[in-house]
Parts: structure tokens; C-alpha cells; sequence
């Protein structure tokens, strides 16, 4: 039954069972039932987490226990936990440091999982809270009576409202594109390998991850994470692909780190958003996660990202309806994050300019005399903090900026400074 025929009832269709729509999923049953609320709550994902992939490195950044605990009445099942992140290496094209976390607020690590068991034990979750889950593909919506039509490979389902939480899956953007004039995030392209090096090459790392960012203008960033028993390389940029991969895992930069015989896995393609998308909420539907283009750059705190805008997303629907006008709120409950893009996409290009032009090696070396700097890579490189605090940082603290310039220009005068590591 439609919730026209019963204004206390409400019926929520979401597309796509990631950690955006498994949270909204959980939070509209928890939320619905406390509000005593006639909800029936129908999830679609037809990938089988374990059997299909996903695209992700499968870190975790707090504060994840938190959000999981405090907005999902959830506890992160220890078994998930592969490998707990003490530091991060950052490596420019001639330069490397280490950098760990000096600053007593945020004392959480990152945390390094299997993707697709966080993906599944979610939407165990979700099945438990009473949610309705479907194996199929969403491949049509339509929008009619002041409701929503979706139609699935098994079969079709009529709702209140759609929740589109399907990552950037091209075709279903295309459709919400022509019902609604969505228009879906501008993404950067990722390719993603396991490497098997032998249990101790793995243990090598010390549980460190390592993060490049290449004066190869085919590469935005790279990164090596160990996990259990392999080491997951990724690259990322405009246009990357299996020979971008292979080639980064080949070169001097990365033979800093990979200095053994290894042999390469599948490879797996992916995508990330770099922007908001358009109108991604309005009348009788609201896109939330990577549809909404709700991700940190350089990758960071998708899943975190994804899980809080489930949360306010439910709340929202719950509160306020379903109209374009209720849902217009979520631009502010979303504020931190909408507004933290700008910085971020401002510092990406920053990043980027100076990474082709080596410019990042005398930053790195600034860092190593500065704590403040360092501890602002930090952040950055581990999402401990947004970019709009840590750019805030940076410019407010003369000490830093001195710190900057001085090394810039004994860089400049004396050539290359000598890589640690
Ligand atoms: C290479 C790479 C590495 C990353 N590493 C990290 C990391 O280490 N840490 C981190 O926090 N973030 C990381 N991210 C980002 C993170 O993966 C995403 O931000 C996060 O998964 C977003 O969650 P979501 O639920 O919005 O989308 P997704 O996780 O993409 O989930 C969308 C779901 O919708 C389903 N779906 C799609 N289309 C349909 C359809 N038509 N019908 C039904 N279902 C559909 C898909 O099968 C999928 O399960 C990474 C991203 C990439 C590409």
C-alpha cells in the first residue's frame, strides 16, 4: 500500500545496498519504529558481496566506530578488522616521510577491512532491522500520482519516495537524469590490484600505508595499503588504466617501497566522484553517498561519508516528507561535507600542480622540521581532519609558512633535497 492511502504509512524504495543505503535502510527502520511510524523499507542491490567486487581499498577512518555505534546502533564485528593503520608514508616524486598522528583529539586509527564483508555484514544488518532485500538491478524509475515507480530485472515496485544510493552506476544516473535532470558527479577513474609479496614483505610495512603523489600527469595519487596476507595498489586519475598501473608499480617511486618479486592479481576498475552532483534530491527522491557526490578527494572517508548521509537522509524523510522542499534541509545537514569539497577540490589542485613540477619534495622536507606541518599532512593523507580546518592551519601559523618558503628556496638554490627512506 502507498502511503497516499494512509498518511502514517510510508513506503521507501532505495537503490543500491552499499554503506549509503544500507544506513539509510537501518536508520529509517530504527527511527520509524521509535516515531511509530507504518514504514516498509524495500533495499535493491544485485551484486553478491564475495562473489562480486568492490572497487574500494576497504579503509576505515574514525571516527567509523562512532558513527556505525551512535547513528546505527551497530558495533564493527572485530573479525572485519584485517589490519589496525599506525602512519602513513607520503611520498613526492624525490622525497618521503613518515608521518603519524601527535595530536591528543583525534587518538582513533584507521582501520584496514575487506571490503565486501563490511558491505555484507551491513546488509545483514539492514535484513535484521526488518528491511525488504531484493537481489535485483534497478534499470527504470518513474515518477507519477505523487509517487515513484521503480522497475527492477524481477519485477516491478511501486513507492513514496526513491533513495538512490547506487555509487556512481552509470546507466541509473543516466535514467535519473532524464526524470529529474540529476546530473551525476564528475569522477576521477581507479584501478585497483591485490599483490601478493609473501607474508613477510606484507609484514614489512609495518602497518603503514603509503600514499604517492607522481609528477606523471597520468596519475593523481597511488597508494599501497597492506592488508592481511597482500598489499593492495591503486591508482587514480582523469584517465587511468591496467598499463598506468602496471607502469606505477614498475617505476623508481614505487620500487622505493616495493623493492621485492611480486605478482599482480585481477585488476579491478572503479570511480570516484570529485564533485556534488545537480539537483540530487527533489520531489519524492534524494540521492545520498557517491550518487550525491559526497566524497572527500583523494578518496578518503567514502564509507564514512556515505554512512552519515543514509543517517540524514532517513531523518530527514521521516521529519519532514518527501517533498522537494523538505528535502531541501539535507543542503544543510550535508553543509560540512558540501562545503569541505571546495576546500578539498581546492588542495587537489594544488597537489597537483606542485606534484608536476616536484615542488612537493622541499614541502616534505619543511615537514620534517615542522610539527605543525606534519601533523596537517597527517590529517590530510588520513582524513583525521577536513581540509577547510587543515588549509586553515597551515595559512594562520606563520611559523609553517616561514618554515615553506625557506625550504622552497634552499630547494631552489641547492637542487633536490636528499630523500629519506
Ligand atoms: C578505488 C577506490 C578506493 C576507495 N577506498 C576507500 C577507502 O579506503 N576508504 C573509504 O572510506 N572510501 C574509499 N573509497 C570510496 C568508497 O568506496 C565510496 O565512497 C563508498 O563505497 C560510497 O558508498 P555508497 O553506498 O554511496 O556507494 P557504493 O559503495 O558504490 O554502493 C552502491 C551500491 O549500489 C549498487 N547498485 C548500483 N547500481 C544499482 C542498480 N541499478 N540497482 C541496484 N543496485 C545498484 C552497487 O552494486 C553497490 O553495491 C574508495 C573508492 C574507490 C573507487
Amino acid at each position: 500500500m502507498k502511503g497516499k492511502d494512509n498518511p502514517d504509512s510510508l513506503r521507501v524504495l532505495i537503490a543500491g545496498g552499499g554503506p549509503a543505503g544500507c544506513a539509510c535502510a537501518i536508520s529509517l527502520a530504527h527511527m520509524g519504529a521509535m516515531m511509530g511510524r507504518e514504514l516498509s523499507i524495500v533495499l535493491f542491490e544485485h551484486k553478491q558481496y564475495g562473489i562480486h567486487y568492490n572497487q574500494c581499498m576497504g579503509v576505515l577512518s574514525p571516527p567509523i566506530e562512532t558513527i556505525l555505534s551512535e547513528h546505527l546502533g551497530l558495533r564493527l564485528p572485530v573479525e572485519l578488522v584485517q589490519r589496525t593503520i599506525e602512519g602513513y608514508w607520503l611520498h613526492s616524486e624525490h622525497n618521503s616521510i613518515h608521518l603519524t598522528n601527535h595530536s591528543g583529539e583525534h587518538s582513533e586509527h584507521s582501520m584496514a577491512t575487506r571490503r565486501v564483508l563490511l558491505d555484507r555484514y551491513l546488509l545483514t544488518q539492514a535484513l535484521k532491522a526488518g528491511v525488504e532485500v531484493y537481489p535485483n538491478r534497478v534499470i527504470d524509475v518513474e515518477f507519477c500520482d505523487g509517487g515513484v515507480c521503480v522497475y527492477t530485472e524481477g519485477g516491478s515496485f511501486e513507492g513514496d519516495m526513491l533513495v538512490g544510493a547506487f555509487g556512481l552506476d552509470r546507466q541509473l544516473g543516466d535514467v535519473l537524469h532524464r526524470r529529474t535532470g540529476y546530473r551525476a558527479p564528475d569522477f576521477l577513474e581507479t584501478v585497483i590490484t591485490k599483490i601478493h609479496p609473501g607474508q613477510h614483505n606484507v609484514e614489512a610495512q609495518k602497518n603503514n600505508i603509503h600514499a604517492f603523489l607522481p609528477a606523471d600527469p597520468a596519475i593523481e595519487f597511488a597508494a599501497l595499503t597492506p592488508k592481511g596476507n597482500h598489499i593492495t595498489a591503486l591508482v587514480a586519475g582523469q584517465r587511468v588504466t591496467g598499463k598506468t598501473l602496471r607502469e606505477f608499480l614498475d617505476s623508481s617511486l614505487c620500487s622505493r617501497v616495493m623493492n621485492f618479486p611480486y605478482q599482480i592479481d585481477d585488476l579491478y576498475k572503479g570511480s570516484f566522484p570529485i564533485c556534488p552532483a545537480k539537483r540530487f534530491y527533489g520531489d519524492n527522491y534524494i540521492t545520498i553517498g557517491d550518487s550525491a557526490g559526497l566524497l572527500r578527494p583523494f578518496k578518503g572517508k567514502g564509507i564514512n561519508t556515505g554512512l552519515l548521509s543514509g543517517w540524514y537522509a532517513a531523518k530527514s524523510i521521516l521529519e519532514r516528507g518527501v517533498s522537494r522542499e523538505a528535502l531541501s534541509r539535507v543542503e544543510i545537514d550535508f553543509a560540512e561535507q558540501i562545503g569541505d569539497l571546495w576546500y578539498g577540490r581546492a588542495a587537489r589542485a594544488m597537489a597537483g600542480v606542485m606534484a608536476r613540477f616536484s615542488l612537493l619534495d622541499p614541502v616534505l622536507e619543511a615537514a620534517r622540521r615542522s610539527p605543525q606541518l606534519s601533523q596537517a599532512l597527517f590529517d590530510s593523507v588520513s582524513a583525521q581532519d577536513t581540509y577547510r580546518n587543515i588549509i586553515h592551519r597551515i595559512v594562520g601559523s606563520p611559523s609553517t609558512l616561514t618554515s615553506l618558503a625557506s625550504e622552497s628556496v634552499k630547494w631552489l638554490v641547492n637542487g633536490r633535497p636528499q630523500r629519506e627512506q
